[in-house]
Order: structure tokens, then C-alpha cells, then sequence
């Protein structure tokens, strides 16, 4: 039996990582986390009766206790609360499906608690990559992406044997704008931004994708993961979404995954690693798709994927600034408050305003998340 504790149950990859659990008998959750959606984090709770659930505000939590008396299920609240149901000592793994740099101390406690993460939460790595990744070698903890693209590449260097890594290609569907100019897409709706060709995901992402932010975080996350310098990873657009990334090694090969657009894939492999299970639902039939199709990206319209390029070679706290601008602006642009290409327009003035500083501890990031945020409620 694998114990498993999940925070952000609520969202998009909780919800499916759940789906994982119902399917498979030998596991078992333990703690479940969420924001504010209380009604389903009850349902959630009186289905899977972990020992810890965790929501973000104290008057959420007392409303829960009171639902859920009578069972054995201890409710708290807040960072404290997230970093208990990250660090339940029953828990052998840890998905971090919670969205945003409030993932970086939970993840950090329950490295140092000596737990495997499925890491979901990309925030963690692009911010704290330089705290994180050494802690878990210090502690030999596994960290097993999520991330479709990383989990391909991850599933690609299984068998490497150390081989080096010429390059890594990580692939793009290129989103709902591929092919537009930066003109068209001066007028393009928030309805517009959420309609992902391939994948169903929670908002923020859904936007991170059409402005292709979310490569850039993405290839920070890479970086991270795989201990390869950005020369060597190389943006591959990919509009059926069929390949999720492939890894060149130094003799030329080219070693990806390949499956339909399906997130439960990557969580059920971080799960059992390094087993592969059975997984119910649609396989990919190469007789269908017939032609996959290979572009190079599009870096002046889609200007917000140089600055993460930018962000990542500058260091220090600037991906944490493009971080937590992007953030901050993401969530303007899902309350209509500002149009789509103000987004990458503020990430450009925070890296430019706010302090850098060379080596962030985590007490320097959170403040720079602060700082970001203080700068671009001046300018908005
Ligand atoms: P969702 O928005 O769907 O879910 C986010 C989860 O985090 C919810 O459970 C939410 O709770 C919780 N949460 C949000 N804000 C807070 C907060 N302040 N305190 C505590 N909990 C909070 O996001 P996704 O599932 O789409 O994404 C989660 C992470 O996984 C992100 O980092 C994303 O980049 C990454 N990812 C997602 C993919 C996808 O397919 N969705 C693919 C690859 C990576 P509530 O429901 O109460 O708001």
C-alpha cells in the first residue's frame, strides 16, 4: 500500500490524481489540501477519510470540522496546516498539485521529512530550484515529475545509463494563438485564451499556454530537473500534442514518449515509479493522427517566453520575479482588468524594477513575490 497526500485535491491535477486512487486498489490518501473549495474538499474527504485536510482560511476550517464530526480526520488551516499535511508521517509520497509559489515551503518540509514528491507545482522548482533540488539529494528524496512534458523526458532517460544529454526537446502545442502575429493579438477575449486546443487544465495554466509562458516556466523547470543548461534545451512547437518531449543523446538518438493528451499518465507514472500500470481509457491509434507536425517557436510575438529566457540566465531572484509577475498579471487578465499582451508588458517592467538578488534564500523569495506584487499594484 502506497500512502499518498496531495495538496490542491480540488483542482485539476488533484482531481485526477484522485481518479488514479479509485482505480487502483494499493493506494491509499492520507491528507488532501485545497483554497476555498470547501464543499468539495468535504465530499473528497468523506470519501477517501485521510487523517489530515487542510484549507486555507481558519473560519473554512471550523465550518469543515463541524461537517466532518464525527470522523477521524483532523482539520487545519493556513501555511501551518499545509505544511502538516505535506509532512503526515504516514506519507510515503507527496503530490504537489497546489498552484503558485505557496507551494514552495510544503514542498521544502516535506523533502526535509524525507518524502518523494510528484511534483506538479512547477512555482516550486522555477523559484527555489537552487534550495530544492540540493535538498533532495541531501535527503535522497525522489523528485518525479508531473509535468507531461518532464515526465516524457523523464521516462526517456529511463535506460540512459548516465548517456550525456546532447538536447532536450521540449514540446509545445504552441496554444490557442500559434501562428498569430503580435498585432492579432491585440484584440484576442480572456474566452479566447481558454480555449486550449488539446488540454483541459485549471485557468492559470490554460493562459500560462496561450502566451506560452508556461513553456518558458517549463523549461526553467527542465533545467531544474535535469541539471542541463538552457543552451541544451530546445522549445520544439508541436500542435497535435502527440509527442510529450524526447531527450538527443550524444550518439544522435532521439528517445521520446508518445500518447494522447492525458494527464493521468504522468501522475500514475510518478505514483508507481518505476512501474508502469494499466491505465483504463483512450490509446493513441498513429493510423489516426496520421502527420505530426514540428515548428520552431515564435519568440517576437510570444515575447513573454525570451523574457523567461532572460529571467532564467540573469538567476538569483529574477525567476521568481517573472514568476510571480506573470502570477500577478495572469490574475488581472482572468478578471478582465487588463488585455492579453499587457501580461508579458508588466513581466518585462517587474524584471527591470523590482531588486535583484543573487543567491534568494526561500525568506528572499517569498518577499520578492511581495515586492513584485507591491510594484505592479503601483503601475495597475
Ligand atoms: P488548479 O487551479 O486546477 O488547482 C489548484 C489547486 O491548488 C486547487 O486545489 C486549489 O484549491 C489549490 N490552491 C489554489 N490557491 C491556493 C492557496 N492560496 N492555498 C492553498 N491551496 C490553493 O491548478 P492545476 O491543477 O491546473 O495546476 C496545479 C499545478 O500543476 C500548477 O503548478 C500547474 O502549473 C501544474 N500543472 C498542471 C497541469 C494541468 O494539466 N492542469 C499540467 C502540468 C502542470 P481551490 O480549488 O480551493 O482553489
Amino acid at each position: 500500500m502506497k500512502n499518498i497526500a496531495i495538496l490542491g485535491s480540488t483542482g485539476s491535477i488533484g482531481t485526477q490524481t484522485l481518479s488514479i486512487v479509485d482505480e487502483k486498489s494499493d493506494l491509499n490518501v492520507v491528507a488532501l489540501s485545497c483554497g476555498k473549495n470547501i464543499s468539495l474538499i468535504e465530499q473528497q474527504a468523506k470519501k477517501y477519510k485521510p487523517e489530515i485536510v487542510c484549507v486555507s482560511d481558519g473560519k473554512d476550517a471550523d465550518i469543515l470540522k463541524e461537517n466532518l464530526k464525527g470522523l477521524d480526520i483532523k482539520v487545519v488551516y493556513g501555511m501551518e496546516g499545509l505544511i502538516d499535511a505535506a509532512t503526515v508521517k504516514s506519507a510515503d509520497i507527496v503530490v504537489t498539485a497546489i498552484v503558485g509559489m505557496i507551494g514552495i515551503r510544503p514542498t521544502i518540509a516535506a523533502i526535509e521529512a524525507g518524502k518523494d514528491i510528484a511534483l506538479a507545482n512547477k512555482e516550486t522548482l522555477v523559484c527555489a530550484g537552487h534550495i530544492i533540488m540540493p535538498l533532495a539529494k541531501e535527503k535522497n528524496v525522489k523528485i518525479l515529475p508531473v509535468d507531461s512534458e518532464h515526465s516524457a523526458i523523464f521516462q526517456s532517460l529511463q535506460g540512459a545509463n548516465g548517456a550525456d544529454i546532447e538536447k532536450i526537446l521540449l514540446t509545445a502545442s504552441g496554444g490557442p494563438f500559434r501562428g498569430k502575429t503580435y498585432d492579432e493579438l491585440k484584440n484576442v477575449t480572456l474566452e479566447d485564451a481558454l480555449k486550449h486546443p488539446n488540454w483541459s487544465m485549471g485557468k492559470k495554466i490554460t493562459i500560462d499556454s496561450a502566451t506560452m509562458i508556461n513553456k518558458g516556466l517549463e523549461v526553467m523547470e527542465a533545467h531544474w530537473l535535469f541539471d542541463v543548461p538552457l543552451s541544451r534545451i530546445q522549445i520544439t512547437v508541436h500542435p497535435q500534442s502527440i509527442l510529450h518531449s524526447a531527450v538527443e543523446f550524444e550518439d544522435g538518438a532521439i528517445i521520446g514518449q508518445m500518447g494522447t493528451p492525458d494527464m493521468r499518465l504522468p501522475i500514475l507514472y510518478a505514483l508507481y515509479y518505476p512501474y508502469r500500470q494499466p491505465l483504463n481509457g483512450e490509446k493513441l491509434d498513429l493510423f489516426d493522427i496520421g502527420t505530426l507536425e514540428f515548428e520552431k517557436p515564435d519568440f517576437e510575438t510570444f515575447f513573454g517566453l525570451q523574457l523567461a529566457f532572460d529571467a532564467m540566465s540573469l538567476g538569483g531572484n529574477m525567476p521568481t520575479i517573472f514568476n510571480a509577475a506573470n502570477e500577478k498579471a495572469v490574475a488581472l487578465f482572468l478578471n478582465k482588468k487588463i488585455s492579453f499582451l499587457q501580461i508579458p508588458e508588466i513581466i518585462a517592467n517587474a524584471m527591470t524594477e523590482v531588486d535583484y538578488i543573487n543567491k534568494p534564500s526561500v525568506n528572499d523569495i517569498l518577499e520578492t513575490e511581495k515586492s513584485t506584487y507591491d510594484y505592479i499594484n503601483t503601475i495597475i
